[in-house]
């Protein structure tokens, strides 16, 4: 079962002239992150809080384990979901340590000793050495290290779901590619339900397992990084996502794309079998050693069976990422 569904959900502000979040269905599955990818004012921050409460919806349902959430106390919601956003909230005349403890003293039911272990395992897990930081201020932390004890502090009472509203978007490049790479790790290992809202195509596909796509409160395709890619909906999507930046599709789509199931003479080496590049790789990889070993074709294997399921060369490669454009399926294209 699906852990978060959105069912036709719509949010209507009272005096405006357009719905905000207009008839979104989809659901997200438990221990994936979901990505909400949008241009400013498209809904997503709307979305996402609707999903605690903090909105609540015109029509529709959202259902999480199945359990349609307008039939739950709010606050008690709330304690299963961790939330982090951008100006992460620290109280700044508590220390880190407290900024950290206070869902675990609003759930209750925590001594004072689990509470210190906690924090401290907290800190480790986003990075921080608690001997070091446990003390201080949010005011003597970095904007980046703030963000890490917002995402600690989201995590503390352990919520299976995490909501996240731009929590990097005020960030320098450098600290949050850091920081994406240090949520990726975190990720691994506490495998949370995320819903994550960005306006940053980069991020979605470094982070999302999916990506739900919205304009103007419509939601416009969800799928994998590769599905969007690879088949964007629509010209929006295509337009969005890069579907014509070929570096992103080197980088992003699989070789078994761009496959063949013949050579033509010319690419065929001139004895034995191309050099084998396994069918899980990117078209990125391949092309890297097509280049690295100086030939024209690769053998793509299948890496469980190992037997060889058809070749890719340049030309072929070059064929899959030039035909972008073609990849909008018309049917669907919005006006
Ligand atoms: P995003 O997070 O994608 O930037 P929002 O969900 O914040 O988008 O906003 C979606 C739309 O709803 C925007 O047009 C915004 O102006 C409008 N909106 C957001 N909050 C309110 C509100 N409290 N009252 C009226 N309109 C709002
Ligand atoms: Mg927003």
């Amino acid at each position: 079962m699906a852990e978060i569904a959105f069912r036709h959900v719509s949010k209507q502000y009272q005096n405006a002239s357009q719905a905000a979040v207009d008839d979104v269905t989809f659901e997200v599955e438990k221990g994936e992150t979901c990505m909400l990818l949008g241009t400013s004012g498209s809904g997503k921050t709307t979305l996402l809080r609707m999903v605690n409460r903090l909105i609540e919806p015109t029509s529709g349902e959202i259902l999480i384990d199945g359990r349609d959430i307008l039939k739950e106390n709010p606050i008690e919601l709330r304690r299963r979901m961790g939330y982090v956003i951008q100006q992460v909230g620290l109280f700044p005349h508590m220390t880190i340590a407290e900024n950290i403890r206070v869902p675990e003293e609003i759930s209750g039911g925590w001594t004072k000793q689990q509470m210190r272990a906690r924090v401290d395992e907290l800190l480790m897990l986003v990075g921080l050495d608690p001997t070091e930081y446990r003390s201080r201020y949010p005011r003597q932390l970095s904007g980046g290290q703030q963000q890490r004890v917002g995402l600690a502090r989201a995590l503390a009472t352990n919520p299976a779901i995490l909501l996240m509203d731009e929590p990097f978007g005020a960030l320098d490049a450098i600290t949050r590619e850091h920081m994406q790479e240090e949520l990726l790790n975190i990720q691994r290992g506490v495998r949370k339900t995320i819903l994550f809202v960005t306006h940053d195509v980069e991020e979605a596909f470094r982070l999302g397992d999916k990506i739900a796509v919205m304009s103007e409160g419509q939601l416009m395709q969800v799928g994998s990084p590769i599905e969007l890619l690879a088949h964007p909906a629509n010209t929006f999507v295509s337009r969005l996502v890069g579907a014509d930046n070929i570096l992103r599709q080197l980088e992003y789509l699989p070789v078994t794309i761009a496959m063949v199931q013949e050579l033509n003479p010319d690419a065929a080496p001139v004895s034995g079998e191309p050099p084998r590049c396994p069918s899980t790789a990117t078209l990125l990889r391949a092309m890297l050693m097509l280049i690295e070993k100086n030939v024209t074709a690769l053998s793509i294997y299948d890496e469980e069976s190992g037997r060889i399921i058809g070749y890719i060369t340049l030309s072929s490669i070059n064929h899959e990422i030039t035909k972008s454009g073609g990849r909008v399926k018309s049917e669907t294209v919005v006006q």
